[in-house]
């Protein structure tokens, strides 16, 4: 955790006195291993980033006052596309994604996604949320991507995706694919990334249709949580 992320439920005081408490005040106890007086990087959920000095210190509480005078980090211009993974793939892509600046997630459902993938509870808003908070803490921002999930292709395709891809560069992360992903883009992007299994032909056809482009990173075949950190230091 490189940055504590604050939420406006712990002010305590308006001028910038905070309390923390649980998993927060736990990681700074344990591994962070602060005294009274130490300044900690701390920054508040959607907004500035900044230093808490902490001003109290005991078994279960900690508070600090706080200056939040920096922006956070720019978020990378991209739309993040992503047949939905296995429920442990899908917290760490959700991480990674969160800490490498994505803040737009479209969890997208197709024939080789196993159908028991969206019943499971990571896929709750507020488990979606831990991790990508994860992911800002370990990265220093502040500003939580969206997630949503489309749980139709066919309709995704059609009806929601000319508007997603609208003024950015769309590309289909094919493997198997003739055009090698592009460099550093001066655009924006939306990045679509397949399942475990790959697009079959149909949706393949049906993405191009739409105006993607099919791009690879070569012949090896990378897991997605490897692919998607790879494409996006690729692209930006
Ligand atoms: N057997 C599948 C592999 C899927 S890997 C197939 O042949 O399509 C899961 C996803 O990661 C892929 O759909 C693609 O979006 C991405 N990916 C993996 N390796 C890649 C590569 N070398 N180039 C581009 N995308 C890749």
């Amino acid at each position: 955790m490189n940055l504590i992320l604050l939420f406006n439920e712990d002010f305590i005081e308006p001028n910038g006195r905070v309390r923390l408490t649980g998993r927060r005040f736990k990681h700074v106890q344990e591994v962070l291993r602060v005294s009274v007086n130490d300044e900690l990087c701390v920054g508040l959920l959607n907004g500035n980033i900044g230093m808490g000095r902490v001003t109290v210190l005991d078994d279960s509480v900690l508070e600090m006052d706080v200056r939040l005078e920096q922006a956070p980090p720019l978020p990378l211009p991209v739309t993040l596309i992503l047949a939905l993974p296995r429920p442990k793939v899908l917290r760490r892509v959700l991480r990674s994604a969160a800490a490498l600046g994505v803040k737009r997630i479209m969890l997208l459902n197709c024939f080789r996604v196993e159908k028991s993938f969206w019943q499971s509870p990571f896929l709750e808003q507020e488990a979606i949320n831990e991790q990508l908070a994860l992911g800002l803490e370990q990265a220093r921002d502040t500003v939580l991507p969206a997630v949503t999930l489309c749980r139709q292709f066919k309709p995704f395709v059609e009806d929601r995706l000319p508007g997603v891809i609208q003024n950015t560069i769309p590309l289909v992360a094919h493997p198997t694919a003739e055009a090698p992903c592009p460099r550093s883009l001066d655009k924006a992007a939306t990045l679509i990334i397949g399942p475990e299994g790959g697009f079959i032909p149909y949706e393949i056809e049906k993405l191009r249709a739409y105006g993607c482009t099919l791009v690879s990173l070569g012949e090896r075949i990378l897991n997605v949580e490897t692919a998607v950190p790879a494409l996006l230091s690729r692209l930006f």
